[in-house]
């Protein structure tokens, strides 16, 4: 077949683009950064919005009773119930009732779609409690996890900024979210009230926290990407006057749409970015997440096949867009079999290129790689942004210290809580980010700080929230 030097300098060129050597990614590191104060500094002042969440107090491991939960982030919603004695026991029990939300209802009224959501949480309500032994105390509590961009207006309440995710509610936007799924609660009968209102990463902290307190930051990486942590109050210098017993809050960061000119960026993201919905939005998200990154592999495998005859005649299914998903290129990439047996069926059932020679099955593991390894890194750099920000990533003290004695004092144990698929189910994702993590950090620092999963935070998290946030608390 023709056109192999093509193909290979069409690789050498992807390669180049994505290059992500450490001095790049430590710009990347400044860039988030600073782009973080300027985010807190004025409403507006950078493309990281950095909201705020009004959760001034994270679980401590002391929280008892019973919570209830509702996750809606998705096509799918969630509703838990809690029980927690206190001594971070954790979770004795907890029961999940995962169901998809009728298609009909995503484009409908605020009211139809909150009385499906309120009549389901009641039939879930009442099955538990009679199934279950501990006697219902007092008033029900509801954490409520809502993955949708939200003004905050309290730790319990704030208002739709725009739906996403395939959603369009009309009547929502502009409104008060929890007060939408109170009033539906209260036309069933039911007797709950909404104590917090959350995203999946403050659950996903909340949950980290709950189960060490060192825990300070918490990354989702799943088909979007986004994080949050704990900052001072008197950093955020565009809501002065926020007073907190704690004196720090959590702040959701919205870092999909992160945007600095030191990313590495290549034909291929701009002309994904271009023909997206929402160009020059999430160009963070777009280089990062699990919505994206088959597509970024689509499209070089596309040019490759039209700069050549490698892939035979050009398959018109290369042209659909996110056929590939991120799953079936994390199976391309980890294909170990001697003759890379799972390429060669990925290629054939899904972009319909069969008869692959095995060295081209070997190019397309290397897009894959190149594309992920790309990603992992960036998401490292961004993850050390926010230790940079609050001082936890030793460029404050230790790299000036002269003696080791003094840095290990200063230098205390950071715990980053991370959750989604892309990350827990993509192991060349998950040891990329990792080992970058340490190459940015150096040998010093990076055992101070630690990646740690947790599991179901936009669930568990917000009924442990709940607890902290409880009038009977
Ligand atoms: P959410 O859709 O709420 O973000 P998840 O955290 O489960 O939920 O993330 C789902 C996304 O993770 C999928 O869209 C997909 O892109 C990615 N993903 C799921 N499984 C894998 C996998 N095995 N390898 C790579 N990516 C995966």
């Amino acid at each position: 077949r023709r056109g192999w030097r093509r193909v290979v300098r069409v690789l050498e060129e992807v390669e180049d683009g994505c290059a992500t050597t450490v001095g790049r990614l430590r710009q990347v590191v400044d860039a988030m950064a600073v782009e973080m104060h300027a985010g807190l500094a004025s409403e507006g002042g950078s493309k990281l919005k950095m909201l705020l969440t009004y959760v001034h107090n994270l679980p401590t491991g002391n929280e008892r009773g019973t919570y209830y939960a509702l996750d809606l982030g998705g096509t799918n919603f969630r509703v838990l119930r809690i029980h927690l004695e206190g001594q971070r026991s954790a979770v004795i029990q907890h029961d999940l009732d995962r169901q998809p939300i009728p298609q009909n209802l995503m484009t409908s009224t605020s009211e139809e779609l909150f009385d499906f959501i309120a009549t389901s949480l009641k039939e879930f309500v009442e099955k538990e409690e009679s199934l279950s032994e501990t006697s219902q105390v007092k008033r029900r509590e509801l954490g409520f996890t809502f993955s949708f961009p939200v003004k905050q207006t309290s730790s319990s309440s704030g208002n739709l900024i725009k739906w996403t995710k395939g959603f369009y509610v009309e009547d929502m936007v502009g409104r008060d979210v929890s007060e939408c799924l109170q009033q539906a609660i209260s036309r069933k009968g039911l007797d709950m009230r909404v104590a917090v209102l959350i995203n999946d990463t403050v659950g996903t902290l909340a949950l980290g926290h709950y189960h060490d307190e060192d825990t300070v930051a918490a990354v989702v990486f799943g088909t979007g990407t986004n994080a949050c942590y704990l900052e001072r109050t008197d950093a955020i210098i565009k809501c002065q006057g926020l007073l907190t017993t704690s004196g720090s809050t959590v702040v959701n960061m919205e870092w999909g749409n992160f945007w600095s000119s030191h990313l590495p960026r290549t034909s291929y993201d701009i002309d994904l970015d271009s023909d997206s919905p929402n160009p020059n939005d999430q160009g963070f998200e777009k280089m990062i997440s699990g919505m994206y990154l088959g597509d970024i592999v689509r499209r070089v495998i596309l040019q490759m096949s039209q700069e050549s005859d490698v892939f035979g005649p050009v398959s018109s299914k290369l042209h659909v867009p996110f056929i590939l998903r991120t799953p079936l290129m994390a199976a391309m990439h980890e294909d170990d079999s001697p003759n890379l047996k799972e390429v060669a069926r990925i290629l054939e059932d899904t972009l319909e290129i069969s008869n692959v020679p095995r060295h081209i099955r070997k190019l397309v593991v290397k897009i894959c790689d190149v594309v992920t390894h790309r990603a992992a890194r960036l998401a490292a750099a961004g993850i050390v942004g926010i230790l940079k920000k609050i001082g936890r990533d030793g460029s404050s003290g230790i790299r000036s210290m002269k003696t080791k004695s003094v840095s290990q004092n200063k230098m205390r144990r950071t715990v980053v809580a991370v959750e989604g698929s892309l990350y827990t189910n993509y192991t060349m994702f998950r040891e990329y980010m990792n080992e970058a993590i340490g190459e940015i950090l150096g040998d010093e620092i990076a055992p101070y700080v630690i990646i740690k999963v947790t599991e179901d935070g936009s669930g568990i998290g917000a009924a442990i929230l709940a607890a902290s946030h409880s009038s009977s608390s």
